[in-house]
């Protein structure tokens, strides 16, 4: 039976009563003595786990008990983690178990903010999962305090005894004392963890941020983000998610931790799914530090995530991706990291404009140097094209001035020179239209233009030579288009001399003239042949400027690629469409339309 304390009147004591008395005081103020030495030492403590182990140490001492630990709130206050100080406790294995603080005399004690000697069988909130254990353990009373400073409720400490009604007023003093030096303790080194997490981390930002300005290819830049946010911050698993341009979807752009194994590279998430995915979507960070209370937590069966934090990559006020950051441990991050990881996704979200700015003005300058190749071969290609119609015309010529020609020679020689001439001036036109295209100084005359009268003209310049087959036909309710008679006459000469162009010998040429099906309006030209074809592959680009097909048969013969580019660009100053059908080995089929005239 413990000893009553303190006591009643002290003169009716007998001597030995008095030694009794005598030896327990001294007992008491030995414990006040460890007590001081305790909370010195506590005091001394730089960190949270310091301070445990020194109670760890010396808990003994002051409060005789078997079993004593201390439950921590968590940083939302809603859960309490149990440190053991004692080695008794390792056996019902509750080291780091979290627990409600609706849960237990713990919880009791914190949310009451008071302390309670009590017997284990009378608690007033004990639950099978913590004092159940306790009582496993044999203990039948305990002493719980809790943990408090003037500004915040850290959590509770418990001792518990084998014996029944063990404690007595001493010990709750002792016991209250002492959480308070253990409150003052824990909250000077949670401030002093703090201010040097955030030293720590202003530094490293500085570091990450030099490495983001070292690169400007994309996939370089946030692998080296990643990674260096994963290890010099030491998380657990960091992900890069960029936005699909235009797309519902995220792809994973780099990842650095330990997850890398689960998740393959060009991983998808679609916008709207999953913590990264609601974060893409609403550009609003999310700390999911218990996944578990998050509906939005999209569980992986292979992941065992407990904590998330996600925050979206803003670029020019638009959400280009989510860095994310994941844990195995409950409440792994708290505000810190939040800012931290904020001023780092400002840094990768100009990194990755500038990246981007860096690839455009790097594919426009390819692209300008395509040109410029292609501009080159081009004006090698016309100057062959100029000379070889030039030299026919100069041969005919002087064959005719040489020689006594009869009427049919000369009618020959004539037809040859003129078909030469047609060539020359189409050749001349093109080259003019594409000077005054790219300088935006191409005009039109629009007016009301006679069909039958622009296809002659152009078969007329064309010259279809013996060895092909010309025919047209013209719907009659098509006999007028609205447009420019040149530049529309132009059009055909072009895609008829590309018919002639690209058909063996013998090929057959038809012009159809009809009423667009699609708009009424519209009428519908129709140059068809039964010559190359064109491959599939390459009818998308062919009105693109250079655009020729390079392969085959077609590859052979020499052109420049622009006629088609400047039928397009004709065609679409007359509010028309220019397109083709066409299969290799059976012909080509170049439609466009204009407005209906009259
Ligand atoms: P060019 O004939 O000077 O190369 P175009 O712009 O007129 O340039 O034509 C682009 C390419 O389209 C040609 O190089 C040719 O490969 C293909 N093409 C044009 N018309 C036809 C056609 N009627 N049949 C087959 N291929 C054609």
């Amino acid at each position: 039976m413990s000893p009553e304390w303190p006591s009643d009147n002290l003169d009716f004591l007998t001597p030995e009563e008095m030694r009794l008395r005598l030896m327990e005081a001294q007992e008491f103020s030995s414990r006040v003595n460890t007590l001081t030495e305790l909370s010195l030492k506590v005091d001394a403590a730089r960190s949270r786990e310091e301070i445990i182990r020194i109670l760890k140490d010396n808990l003994k001492r002051l409060i005789d008990g078997e079993c004593a630990f201390i439950g921590l709130l968590s940083h939302n206050k809603t859960h309490y983690v149990i440190s053991t100080l004692s080695p008794l406790m390792d056996a019902i294995e509750l080291d780091h178990k979290h627990f409600s603080i609706d849960v237990g005399m713990p919880g009791w004690s914190i949310k009451n903010k008071a302390g309670i000697m009590v017997d284990i069988d009378s608690a007033p909130s004990s639950h099978p999962t913590l004092e159940g254990k306790l009582k496993d353990l044999g203990i039948r009373s305990m002493i719980i305090v809790p943990v408090l400073t003037h500004e915040d409720m850290l959590g509770a400490l418990v001792f518990g005894s084998s014996k029944p009604n063990a404690f007595i007023d001493p010990d709750i003093w002792l016991a209250q004392l002492l959480s308070l030096q253990t409150a003052i303790a824990l909250r000077h080194t949670s401030l002093l963890e703090r201010a040097q997490k955030r030293a720590a981390q202003i530094g490293l930002v500085n570091q990450v941020a030099k490495k983001l300005t070292s690169t400007l290819n994309i996939d370089e830049l946030l692998a080296s983000a990643s990674e260096a946010i994963q290890k010099d911050f030491q998380y657990f698993d960091v992900t890069i998610f960029l936005r699909i341009p235009n797309g519902r979807d995220l792809v994973l752009a780099a990842h650095s931790g330990n997850f890398i194994d689960f998740l393959p590279h060009g991983y998808r998430q679609k916008i709207g799914e999953g913590i990264v995915g609601w974060v893409a979507e609403h550009g609003e960070s999310v700390l999911a530090n218990d996944v578990s209370l998050d509906a939005r937590f999209l569980a992986h069966q292979y992941h065992n995530t407990n904590s998330e934090l996600a925050l979206p990559i803003v670029s020019d006020d638009e959400v280009v991706g989510v860095l994310n950051v994941e844990d195995t441990k409950l409440y792994a991050f708290d505000d810190t990291d939040i800012l931290v990881l904020e001023t780092l996704c400002d840094q990768i979200g100009s990194a990755v404009r500038n990246a981007r700015l860096f690839d455009e003005i790097k594919r426009t300058n390819d692209r300008l140097v395509e040109l410029d190749r292609l501009k080159t071969d081009f004006v090698g290609i016309v100057s062959h094209d100029f000379r070889t119609p030039l030299s026919t015309i100069m041969l005919a010529a002087k064959s005719l001035l040489r020689k006594e020609v009869n009427a049919d020679r000369l009618r020959e020689y004539l037809n040859i020179i003129v078909d030469q001439a047609g060539r020359l001036s189409l050749l001349a036109e093109d080259t003019l239209s594409i000077a005054k295209i790219e300088s935006g100084q191409l005009s039109y005359q629009f007016k009301i233009v006679n069909v039958e009268g622009i296809i002659q003209e152009a078969v007329s310049m064309v010259k279809i030579s013996a060895r092909h087959t010309f025919s047209s036909s013209i719907d009659m309710s098509c006999s007028y288009v609205r447009g420019d008679q040149n530049k529309l006459r132009q059009v055909l000469q072009n895609l008829i001399s590309n018919a002639i162009k690209y058909s063996p010998a013998g090929g057959q040429i038809h012009v159809s003239v009809l009423p667009s099906e699609e708009h009424p309006e519209d009428v519908l030209f129709s140059v068809s042949d039964d010559g190359l074809g064109i491959p599939e592959e390459y009818m998308g680009k062919l009105f693109q400027k250079y655009a020729r097909v390079d392969i085959g048969e077609a590859g052979k013969i020499k052109g420049t690629g622009l006629g088609l580019w400047i039928c397009r660009e004709i065609i679409k100053a007359h509010g028309g469409k220019i397109w083709v059908d066409s299969e290799v080995g059976k012909g080509s089929k170049f439609h466009f339309t204009v407005k209906r005239g009259a």
